[in-house]
């Protein structure tokens, strides 16, 4: 039996235009794919229905076509696939596996006090406390139906009792050279697994789309390295299969920081309206 070709796809927010560091990520996409002979799929990242914006996503898409990239269509907006993250949250909430969090950050911030070297997670936010993980059921029906808007977090130490703590990936790096790292999910604590405005989560959605797409190899920039172990855990309790995992460097400004909307990266379209052709933006970053 001939074996499905691989699967991957260039999946970016639509919450501004695309930059060097985006050309880039989607280009490796791109080549991989080629080298694999196999498929490449875009994904728009807008759970943020506040910061994703339909003219950014339109000019990603000019911005793709124009540096000379193809992709199947159509293209999945994950805005329009709620339902699908609403049963895996069900899912692992009714096993006991989540439960809702009604802290903001200040609250957090509150509980944790002047305690010292209370443990970050690889994002640098601080580890919860577990200040909402022991409330009752009676007490969780009265917020919610008080109006008040609660998160979804992950209770870790339920999860990993579940899934074992033998979790790993497959990681091919940026030259194709494969190892097997080992995950370490306990890192992020009871991570939110669906946001207080949004009913999900960058984590979960990922992972159920890259499992409903069938992507089969996931080439993106190594600051979402620490993220995967997280992603194998989500998908070893919601039975979804791992991909490969490529995560490759990530292009830096002359001070040293990765390019992003916060620095001010210049956009690929500024770079085109100052006269640079694709070629050269292609050869300027190695493609
Ligand atoms: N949407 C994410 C971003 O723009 C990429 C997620 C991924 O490739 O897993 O950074």
């Amino acid at each position: 039996m001939r074996e499905d070709p691989p699967v991957l796809r260039f999946a970016p927010s639509p919450n501004g235009y695309l930059h060097l560091g985006h050309a880039f990520s989607a280009l490796r996409n791109d080549r991989l794919a080629r080298d694999l002979g196999g498929r490449l799929l875009l994904r728009m990242e807008n759970i943020d229905l506040d910061r994703c914006k339909p003219h950014f996503e339109a000019a990603i898409i000019e911005d793709l076509k124009w540096l000379g990239l193809a992709w199947e269509t159509p293209v999945r907006r994950q805005s329009e696939y709620f339902s699908d993250y609403a049963v895996q949250l069900e899912n692992l909430s009714a096993r006991g596996l989540a439960y809702p969090c009604f802290c903001s950050r200040g609250d957090i911030s509150r509980a944790i006090g002047a305690r010292r070297g209370w443990q970050r997670d690889p994002d640098g936010a601080p580890l919860y406390p577990g200040t909402c993980k022991h409330m009752g059921d009676a007490e969780r029906r009265r917020r919610i139906a008080s109006g008040q808007s609660a998160a979804v977090r992950l209770d870790m130490e339920r999860a990993l009792a579940e899934a074992g703590s033998l979790l790993g990936w497959r990681e091919f790096g940026e030259h194709s050279v494969a190892r097997d790292v080992t995950a370490e999910p306990a890192l992020w604590g009871d991570a939110i697994i669906a946001r207080r405005d949004v009913p999900t989560s960058y984590h979960l959605s990922v992972v159920v789309d890259d499992a409903l797409q069938n992507v089969s190899d996931v080439v993106r920039g190594e600051d979402l390295f620490s993220a995967t172990s997280l992603h194998r855990l989500l998908q070893v309790l919601l039975d979804l299969p791992a991909p490969n995992y490529h995560h490759h460097h990530l292009l830096r400004d002359r001070a040293g920081h990765k390019l992003s909307k916060s620095t001010k990266a210049k956009s690929i379209r500024t770079m085109r309206a100052e006269g640079m052709s694709a070629a050269q933006l292609r050869a300027s970053i190695g493609f």
